[in-house]
């Protein structure tokens, strides 16, 4: 334990203007404050708070950070007032053990693991101070290194589940690698202590059968660094269990498996001598593929910078190796707290929300190197966005979580209600992916209206769960209505009455519940109308004949401009519906749709030969067409192609195909697919899918391709 002069010594031997004696007042302070109480361990109290100090002077803070890392449980533990600390140790010194205070106070259930994204974003809303941050992680982790003392077991799991759950993750997040492996091992042993204890058991054996070879790559790596004039600090340390634990989870592999359970840093002076210190690397030992990671010549976007490699090292051995200058391992080791030692108080800001803003960006460029660049996705909470209603509450959503996920984050009748969304005060599109300290106005109406588009965008489960829930009820309403509209033609035609309650004797043998959801099942094709009819209906009978008859006697061969928006009367809106691969029908073919169990309708052409397989059940034939009410507007600014099938004969030689291709291109169309049928006799016979916007446009294409002198024949699938 650091005394007090020690400590005083310290903080000025890197900041020549500390307040010597406000440091030390604090540390007497403490101690007089504290004077009477224990530590679980028996030890006098004072430790906990002048270690929290220690590990923020390796931090090399500002001597208010030690001052109130110093005091920072005098309130909530002893009588000391707010009031005092202002008095004594002046506004900036109280605002930091009140933020530490308040953080303190905040109850956590760990067994609601499901809190700890709100948790962590409470202790960044609360901390208004990165300071703070920094004192509550020094002081969790003293509280951790003294854990074992802890005499309840399951107090003793509680904080090494909420170590794990939210202190590792924000340690993490400001960079803060040495404090973050440090935690999280001592969690790890807490957590699981038998896979802890089998690895640890594993490493001594490996050590001990293998020898600790460590040094001896050490000193090679040296002296191969020194025979080429290179100066380096090298070092070598095996993997902790938990990164070890943690990559055999991700890799899925067992511990024999794990080579590479040594690694080794070579520090040296400048960006030239990491190259430089490379290339002795590489020309010495076989680099193993696919792990060299150049971080220096392409930082990671938080600033992260080094070489990774791996090669077979010195006695043959698998090793990890990183190799960057002092500046670069500061950075990597120490994070914001690296950065604050450089500009130091360059973090404070006025107002919660430009701090919050600023600690954002950090979360953002800070990082840690190594297991947390390449295991990111197993982190919980690592990849998150934190964005404001325009109240200025936080909403904290996953990476690249779109407007849609803010908007049933916030309420899911807000979400089903949405129409559109300002963000930072502009108006955005709904598939717009938000950005940290984004600011995000839900623009709602009084219906509810959700697209089934917006799953294609929306990331969160909560979102995707609801989109789908309304798009199933309103699928069942169209369903319904469909049905109760096949059943009526059917029984028209006929001469009959439709009426619901003939079929309710019907329920038990369908097992449904309602008429409705018997009809619904008509509409959905689950059952045919036919079938129903005739149970109640036994006369009633339909032949082929008979619906070719009437459908053929349509006089509308569409001959408008037919539009090419996926229109079609005849459905219900939002129908599902689906083109047939077999005769591809394009806008201004004579259609027909054909109701199928489970999805939907498909649209035949006419012409279609398919057709014939279905003429024993004319209650699935739905009399549809093509909608040509469209605007010019709307059927210009239509994109919307379809592709229709030919069977072209070509003369096989040099040049036809290509001939092909750009006569179908001058026509504006497009070639999805080829397949070759036939090549003998000097022809090729090809089926060839094209994209067209209509029957018209196809009709222009196949003109065009009649012309061509290569083509022998062009037809229509
Ligand atoms: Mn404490």
């Amino acid at each position: 334990m650091l005394s007090e002069s020690e400590l005083a010594n310290k903080v000025k031997a890197y900041d020549k203007n500390a307040d010597e004696a406000a440091l030390r007042r604090a540390y007497a302070f403490a101690n007089k404050m504290h004077h009477e109480q224990k530590r679980e361990s028996g030890e006098p109290y004072v430790i906990h708070p002048i270690n929290v100090a220690e590990t923020l002077i390796n931090y090399h803070m500002d001597a208010t950070s030690i001052i109130a890392a110093l005091l920072h449980d005098t309130v909530e533990d002893t009588s000391t007032s707010l009031e005092e600390i202002r008095n004594i140790f002046g506004e900036d010194v109280a605002k930091l053990v009140d933020g530490v205070t308040k953080l303190t106070r905040i109850e956590w259930n760990s067994d609601k693991s499901k809190q700890a994204g709100n948790f962590q974003k409470l202790v960044l809303a609360m901390s208004q101070d990165i300071r703070v941050l920094l004192i509550k992680l020094a002081d969790r982790l003293h509280n951790m290194r003294t854990l074992t003392s802890v005499h309840s077991e399951s107090k003793r799991i509680r904080i090494a589940k909420e170590t794990m759950e939210i202190y590792v993750q924000l340690a993490e997040r400001l960079g803060l690698h040495a404090l973050k492996t440090e935690m999280e091992d001592i969690a790890f042993r807490i957590l699981h202590p038998d896979v802890y204890e089998s690895l640890a058991v594993r490493l001594n054996f490996l050590r001990e059968n293998a020898g600790n070879l460590i040094p001896d790559i050490v000193a090679d790596l040296k002296k191969d660094m020194s025979i080429n004039g290179i100066k380096a600090e090298i070092s070598g340390r095996e993997k902790t269990p938990y990164s070890i634990w943690r990559k055999m989870q991700k890799q899925n592999i067992t511990f024999e498996e794990l080579c590479d359970i040594v690694a080794f840093r070579i520090i040296v002076d400048t960006v030239g001598d990491c190259y430089q210190a490379l290339g002795v690397i590489n020309t010495k030992y076989p680099m193993i593929p696919g792990r060299y990671k150049d971080y220096i010549s392409t930082p990671k976007p938080n600033g992260y910078s080094s070489i990774h490699t791996s090669v077979i090292g010195p006695k043959n051995r698998r090793i990890e190796i990183q190799i960057r200058t002092k500046e670069m391992h500061e950075v990597a080791e120490n994070g914001v707290a690296a950065h604050w030692s450089y500009k130091q108080g360059s973090y404070e800001g006025s107002s919660q929300f430009k701090w919050l803003r600023g600690l954002l960006d950090i979360m953002e460029q800070a990082s840690s190197p190594e297991e947390f660049l390449d295991n990111t996705k197993m982190e919980m909470y690592a990849d998150q966005v934190f964005c404001f209603t325009p109240k200025g509450d936080l909403v904290s959503l996953p990476t690249s979580a779109t407007a849609i996920d803010f908007a049933y984050a916030v309420h899911s009748s807000v979400g089903n209600r949405c129409i559109g969304v300002k963000i930072n005060g502009r108006i955005k599109p709904l598939r717009t992916m938000l950005a940290n300290g984004d600011q995000v106005e839900i623009i709602t109406s009084k219906v509810q209206n959700p697209s089934p588009e917006w799953e294609r965008f929306a990331v969160t489960g909560k979102a995707r769960a609801a989109i789908r829930r309304f798009i199933r009820n309103q699928k069942r309403e169209q369903y319904l209505e469909l049905g109760r509209q096949i059943m009526q033609k059917d029984l028209k035609a006929s001469g009959k009455e439709y009426n619901e309650k003939d079929y309710v004797p019907l329920l038990g043998k369908y097992k449904v519940d309602t008429v409705e959801d018997l009809i619904a099942g008509v509409g959905e094709g689950i059952y045919t109308a036919h079938e129903i009819i005739i149970q109640i209906h036994p006369d009633m009978k339909s032949t082929m004949s008979t619906i070719m008859e009437s459908f053929k006697k349509r006089t509308t061969r569409i001959k408008k401009k037919p539009a090419g928006r996926l229109q079609i009367k005849g459905l219900i809106p939002n129908m599902a519906i689906y083109f047939a691969g077999c005769c591809h029908p394009v806008p201004g073919d004579r259609i027909v749709g054909i109701i199928t169990t489970g999805k939907g309708v498909t649209i035949h052409n006419l012409a279609c030969k398919t057709l014939e397989k279905f003429a024993a059940e004319p209650e699935r034939w739905i009399d549809i067409d093509w909608n040509d009410d469209l605007t010019q507007a709307e059927t210009e600014n239509e994109e919307k192609t379809y592709t229709a099938r030919l069977n072209i004969v070509l003369l096989d030689k040099p040049g036809a195909l290509g001939l092909l291709s750009t006569t179908v291109a001058k026509a504006k169309s497009n070639i999805c697919n080829v397949n070759t049928v036939n090549r003998s006799f000097g022809f090729l016979e090809l089926l060839v899918d094209l994209e067209v916007k209509n029957a018209e446009h196809l009709e222009n294409v196949i003109d065009m391709l009649r012309t061509c002198p290569v083509i022998n024949s062009v037809k229509r699938i």
